[in-house]
């Protein structure tokens, strides 16, 4: 987990602000997909960043999380979200795993009831 910080803060060193948020790594089709969904935020989420990993970046980083498409450490503000998932998924599908991993962060909890009814609330469902 220490890695992982540390990880994220090496990559935040060339972060490229989006909508509040910074966004870091990826392809430029995942870059663009992601920050479109950031878009979809009704509020920015200060001091958050997003890490798109490739696939060989998620295969070491990814693996101890359940999740098959992002995950979060919480106390450093930063999402992990795989590039594989961006691209073979629809936007509304990564808005939500976005919101969801957001909403761990703003309830600062691992519950995946409570980060569910944050990411209802953080989003505009009717774009
Ligand atoms: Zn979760």
């Amino acid at each position: 987990m220490k890695t992982l910080i540390t990880l994220g803060i090496f990559l935040m060193l060339c972060a490229i602000p989006v909508h509040g948020q910074n966004l870091v790594a990826g392809s430029d089709t995942a870059r663009s997909v992601v920050h479109v969904a950031l878009g979809r935020f009704k509020t920015s989420l200060p001091t958050w960043s997003v890490v798109i990993l490739d696939e060989a970046q998620w295969k070491q980083w990814g693996k101890t999380p359940h999740s098959i498409a992002a995950f979060s450490v919480i106390p450093g503000r930063v999402t992990f979200i795989r590039q594989g998932y961006i691209l073979t998924h629809t936007p509304d599908q990564v808005v939500n795993v976005l919101a969801h991993e957001a909403g761990h962060l703003e309830c600062n909890c691992e519950s995946e009831e409570r980060a569910d009814e944050l990411m209802v609330q953080l989003i505009d469902s009717h774009l």
